[in-house]
């Protein structure tokens, strides 16, 4: 989020108050507002690895009930493959 001395407290706010589905783009709605005039204390689905907002769309719960984004689920499975590769060269 960018932040500089020429944002008033109003602009972060409304820049805090629309979030996008950081894969595809899509505006998130808010899933819960403690405070709804504070936009500090509202949620939105986001990545339990990456923090990142993301859409139901492009995450799904992993085994552990964390959501995960597309993006951190296919890091998982690259390095898993990786790491499997490794160990047949070394096991061989
Ligand atoms: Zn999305
Ligand atoms: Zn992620």
């Amino acid at each position: 989020m960018p932040w500089n001395l020429h944002t008033t407290p109003e602009q972060w706010m409304r820049m805090k108050s629309k979030q996008k589905c950081g894969i595809c783009g899509t505006e998130l709605e808010v899933l819960f507002k403690s405070d709804p005039r504070d936009a500090d204390t509202w949620f939105w689905m986001q990545c339990d690895h990456c923090d990142e907002p993301v859409c139901g769309k492009c995450s799904d719960i992993d085994k552990d009930g964390n959501r995960e984004c597309t993006d951190c689920y296919q890091d998982k499975v690259f390095r898993s493959m990786k790491e499997e590769s490794y160990g047949k060269e070394t096991e061989g």
